[in-house]
This record gives C-alpha cells, sequence and structure tokens, in this order.
C-alpha cells in the first residue's frame, strides 16, 4: 500500500525559463528529502543565493545547496559527463557535501553532438531556437534514432564501444557529407576519455526510479525541479524556438519513472515581467529606457551563456496556457522588487491578430508573428518597506496587491509565493 503522507512538488517554469526556479527551488529545499531534475541537460542555468554567497548551477538540482535533500538526475535529463564532474568539483569547493543520485539510463552528451550542434545552428539559421551549443538537441534526436549512449553503458566497456561506433560514425557522416562541415573527433579519445568518466560517476550511478518508488511509498518529500519554461518546451512551446525536450510537468512521469497520479502540488514560476534568450517573435517585447532599466535592474544576462536577454512586460497569454497545460496549484510570483517605482505597468492580456482577439497561444508562426499584444495599465508602487519579507503578504503596497489579484483573475491560478528579492528569505508566503 502507498502511504499517502508521501507529499510530491513540482516546480516548473511559467514563461521563457529564467523566472527564478533555482531560488524557489532553494526556498523548498529545506522541506525535501529529494530534489529531482527530470529533463534538459547543462543548458539550464540556476542562480541560488544564501547569505550573499552565490552558487551558479547547470545540472544538479538547486536542492544541493542546502545539503539536507538527496540530489537525484533522472532519466530523461541529457548529461554531459565532463560538465557534471566539473560541478561536483564546483560544489564541494564551494563547501557543499554533494548527495547525488545519477540515473543509470540517463542518455550522455558526446564531443560529437556538441560539433553537431553548432553545424546544426549555423545550418537552421533564423529558425534556429537559440542554442547554447551543448549538444543538447542532437543527444535527444540520437536517443530517438535509438543511436543514444546511456550513463551505464560507459560502465560496460564493450557494450560502450559497440554504441560509439554507431554513434560515432553516423553523426561524423551527417556533419561531413549532409552539412559539409569538418569533423575533428578522434574515436580513440573518446573510448578513453569517456571509460574514465564512467569509472569516476560510479559511485553516483543508481536506479532512480526505484529509489523514487521506496522514497514515496516510504511518506519521504520529493521536489522536482524543471528547467527552462512552458513556452520553450517542444510539444506546447512556440516551435522551432523551443529547447529540445518537454518542460512541462507532465514530462516528470516518463523523465524519472514516478507516476503523475502521485502529485500533490505543481508551482508554476511566473517572473512579473518576461525575459527571453535567442530568437522568436516576442508580442510583449520592449526597447529603449524601461528595457534597459528593467534588463539592468534585473540582471537579465543569461546564467549559461551571459548573453543579454530580451524583455518585455509580463504576457498572460503565455501563462494562461503554463496554468492549463502545467496543471498548475498555485503561482510563486518572482522579481516583484525589480518593477519597484514604475509609475504604470502594463500587462499583455490578450493578442490582437488580424483584428481579433486572442487569449491563447496561436500553434501558427504566421500568426505568432502577426501577433500585437493588448495591454491593460496598472499603477505601479515606489520602494517596497524595508525588509518586507519579515512581514506578510497584506503589507505589500496595495497597487502591488492589485497587480497580483489581477494576474490571479486573468490566469485562473492563485499566487502563493511573492518573491522581492534573490535571497532565499526574500521571500512572502500567502
Ligand atoms: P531559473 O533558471 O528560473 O532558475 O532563473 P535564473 O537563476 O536563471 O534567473 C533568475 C535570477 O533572478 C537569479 O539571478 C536569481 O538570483 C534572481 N532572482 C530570483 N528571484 C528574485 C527576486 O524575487 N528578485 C530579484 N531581484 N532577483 C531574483
Amino acid at each position: 500500500m502507498l502511504n499517502q503522507s508521501s507529499n510530491i512538488s513540482v516546480i516548473v517554469g511559467a514563461q521563457w525559463g529564467d523566472e527564478g526556479k533555482g531560488k524557489i527551488t532553494d526556498f523548498f529545499a529545506g522541506e525535501a528529502d529529494y530534489v529531482v531534475r527530470f529533463h534538459g541537460g547543462n543548458n539550464a542555468g540556476h542562480t541560488v543565493i544564501v547569505n550573499e554567497k552565490t552558487y551558479k548551477l547547470h545540472l544538479i538540482p538547486s536542492g544541493v545547496v542546502y545539503g539536507k535533500p538527496t540530489s537525484i538526475i533522472g532519466n530523461g535529463v541529457v548529461i554531459d559527463p565532463k560538465a557534471l564532474l566539473d560541478e561536483l568539483d564546483y560544489i564541494k569547493e564551494k563547501g557543499i557535501k554533494p548527495k547525488l543520485m545519477v540515473s543509470d539510463r540517463a542518455h550522455v552528451i558526446m564531443p560529437y553532438h556538441i560539433a553537431f550542434d553548432k553545424a546544426l545552428s549555423s545550418h537552421q539559421g533564423q529558425l534556429a531556437a537559440g542554442s547554447t551549443g551543448r549538444g543538447i538537441a542532437p543527444v535527444y534526436a540520437d536517443k530517438m534514432f535509438r543511436n543514444g549512449i546511456r550513463i551505464i553503458d560507459l560502465l560496460e566497456p564493450n557494450v560502450f564501444e559497440e554504441k560509439l561506433k554507431k554513434g560515432y560514425s553516423f553523426t561524423k557522416n551527417i556533419i561531413q557529407k549532409a552539412l559539409n562541415q569538418d569533423f575533428n573527433i578522434a574515436f580513440d579519445q573518446i573510448l578513453h576519455d569517456y571509460l574514465n568518466y564512467g569509472k569516476k560517476l560510479t559511485p553516483y550511478i543508481y536506479d532512480t526510479s526505484i529509489e523514487l518508488y521506496n522514497a514515496h511509498t516510504t511518506g519521504k518529500s520529493i521536489l522536482f525541479e524543471g528547467a527552462q519554461g512552458i513556452s520553450l518546451d517542444v510539444d506546447h512551446g512556440v516551435y522551432p524556438f523551443t529547447t529540445s525536450s518537454n518542460t512541462a510537468s507532465g514530462h516528470i512521469s516518463t523523465g524519472t519513472g514516478v507516476s503523475f497520479r502521485n502529485i500533490n502540488r505543481i508551482i508554476g514560476v511566473v517572473k512579473a515581467y518576461l525575459s527571453r534568450v535567442g530568437e522568436s517573435p516576442l508580442p510583449s517585447e520592449i526597447h529603449g529606457e524601461n528595457a534597459d532599466f528593467l534588463r539592468e535592474k534585473g540582471g537579465e544576462y543569461g546564467t549559461t551563456t551571459g548573453r543579454p536577454r530580451r524583455v518585455g512586460w509580463l504576457d498572460l497569454v503565455q501563462v494562461r496556457q503554463a496554468v492549463r497545460v502545467n496543471g498548475l496549484t498555485e503561482i510563486a510570483l518572482t522579481k516583484l522588487d525589480v518593477l519597484n517605482n514604475f509609475k504604470q505597468l502594463k500587462v499583455c492580456i490578450a493578442y490582437d491578430i488580424n483584428g481579433e482577439k486572442v487569449k491563447e497561444m496561436p500553434a501558427s508562426l504566421t500568426q505568432y508573428r502577426q501577433a500585437k499584444p493588448i495591454y491593460k495599465t496598472l499603477s505601479g508602487w515606489e520602494d517596497l518597506p524595508e525588509k518586507i519579507w519579515e512581514k506578510d503578504f497584506e503589507s505589500l503596497p496595495d497597487t502591488l496587491k492589485k497587480y497580483v489579484a489581477f494576474i490571479e483573475n486573468e490566469v485562473g491560478c492563485s499566487v502563493k509565493i511573492v518573491s522581492v528579492g534573490p535571497q532565499r528569505h526574500e521571500t512572502i508566503i500567502r
């Protein structure tokens, strides 16, 4: 019998990523026995700030900073073993002893995936998603081609060599013959390096699906940490300007082996305005003075790439979809402090597409390109009172509370967590 007291929560991005999922995950990590990544790879970047100390993570779940929970990298994640070993060293240097488990079924990013990613970006041009060049699309494609190499294969030299021959020659041929680009990666070097990575990772490799099942049935608390955001979901996002995995909460089942039926809480992280890295139309994008202000004050530069992010007003068409597709039980609204001192704030409530008011994200790229934002203008607020997080939600300025109520009303989901600064304690629970 399942123990019904088991507590499973999911944190996902409700926009374009960079909403502050790392901070919110860290905030709840103290209550969790496990914090689990279920998709994506080291293309993600999460920043956690505790006691003025900053931690930048790409692959290991943000819960690792808390120390207490076990970090799990699920089978739906794609792993660059060198990047993982480097991140383990980084965490240890910061004084954290990571308790990490890596799924034996997770797929491995190979050097030829990274080469393929770069070749692919120049081939796709304007229709590229703005890849981080980490090999993510090719490794997921190889998984579907059934050409992939899994973490467990690194521990079995014969199987690894057999699979490597297949994967290596396949990608080499595509890069050289289909994309007409150079390929200078030595087979023997990969064979040597990756068997070595396998040895180093051995203590961390587990059947994490079983581990999580046992955790669930014995009443442990599990927190799933999403990467990127709903508009980057390969199925529900603004395709092809997406990432190559499913960012939506539904993917936790296939990405970790934990049944969706057991989830109690699904938190969507929404930034109080909008930012995005990479291509695609962006209806509520802004330029000029307000944009520069948001970018600087919000620190809108990529954690992984350092690229300046595009910024805009909050787009509730996007958040509406996030609520529906993820089945959000609540919203964590972040970076409200970045909006301090705006006299007026615009919020996009629908798109005007050829004179028609559209309240849901269009699938058609033509329509999305034509979409013009329909805004509602709300009053802003001044600086927040000192140490506002020590008070309750009701102590926030009236105009801020109205901003929150407006969002809730438009998207049909309650804002239960309000974040007013990057540090763990700068958070108000309602
Ligand atoms: P993630 O990918 O969703 O985890 O987001 P990132 O870590 O890439 O970006 C969020 C950034 O905003 C980080 O630098 C956080 O420290 C910071 N942040 C998170 N919440 C808040 C907040 O409420 N206010 C401010 N000013 N910064 C925040």
